[in-house]
This record gives C-alpha cells, sequence and structure tokens, in this order.
C-alpha cells in the first residue's frame, strides 16, 4: 500500500494517517519516506488500523465510529488527563496505543491474522489507568 499526499486532510507535523485503506502524508518527503525503508514501522501502524478495522466487523466506518467515539469521550470527561498528557484524545485512543505499541514489532501482524485485538484491553482501562501505561512505556 503506498503512501499518497494529501494536504487538504494533514497539517504540520502529522506523518500520517489510515483513510479507509489508504495512506495519506502531508508531504512528498514524507510519503517517500513513508514508502522508503525507515518507514517501515509507520507503515506497520498504519497495516495495524487496518487489522483493527478488520476486527470491528471488518468495517473502516465501524473502525472508524469507534475510533472517534473514544476520542470524543477522552475530549468530554478526561479534563485532568488532558491537562497531564499534551493530544491525550489522540495518544490515549485504545486503537492508537496498540498501533504505537507494536509498530516497531514487525511480526505483530502475523501474530493477529484474525484481527489486531489489543485495542479492546485499553479499551477496558480507565483514562487514568491508559495515562499510567502511556507514561510508564513512555519514562514519562
Ligand atoms: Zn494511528
Amino acid at each position: 500500500m503506498p503512501a499518497v499526499v494529501n494536504t487538504f486532510w494533514l497539517r504540520k507535523g502529522y506523518e500520517g494517517l489510515t483513510f479507509f485503506g489508504t495512506i495519506l502524508t502531508p508531504s512528498q518527503q514524507e510519503a517517500d519516506r513513508f514508502n522508503a525503508r525507515q518507514g517501515a514501522a509507520m507503515k506497520n501502524h498504519e497495516m495495524i488500523h487496518l487489522r483493527q478495522a478488520q476486527a470491528c466487523h471488518d468495517s473502516w466506518l465501524c473502525f472508524y465510529l469507534l475510533y472517534l467515539w473514544y476520542w470524543l469521550k477522552t475530549l468530554c470527561v478526561g479534563f485532568s488527563v488532558r491537562r497531564q498528557l499534551k493530544h491525550a484524545a489522540y495518544l490515549l485512543n485504545p486503537f492508537e496505543m496498540e498501533a504505537y505499541g507494536h509498530m516497531y514489532d514487525q511480526n505483530y501482524l502475523t501474530r493477529c491474522e484474525e484481527g489486531a485485538q489489543e485495542w479492546r484491553r485499553y479499551a477496558k482501562m480507565s483514562l487514568k489507568e491508559r495515562l499510567l501505561m502511556y507514561r510508564s512505556n513512555h519514562k514519562l
């Protein structure tokens, strides 16, 4: 799956995102990096999202609705968590926690052939628990 440049949807500071199975990047430089070897981790990250969508009744719509739900939930009720971690609604989203947690593990996708399911475990955790886990994983 090659990356496609899209400056309308992506702003500076973002490396890329998956949109209904297509990887979008903010510049040709990012697309080249993504398509080159050093972008393997980022490609893995986006492929984990693909497997997560497979785990959501094999539906991108279901994936994005759930993704939006978790994002909005953190925005609405996670005031103290958002005060402690910039971009908490994104970084503590269960889908992102799984994708970031395994993006450097090139064998992860082969271990979850029936769809990436670890996000379900994060979704059951409270925001404070997710914040603690994020901090311990990133030594903050
Ligand atoms: Zn992601």
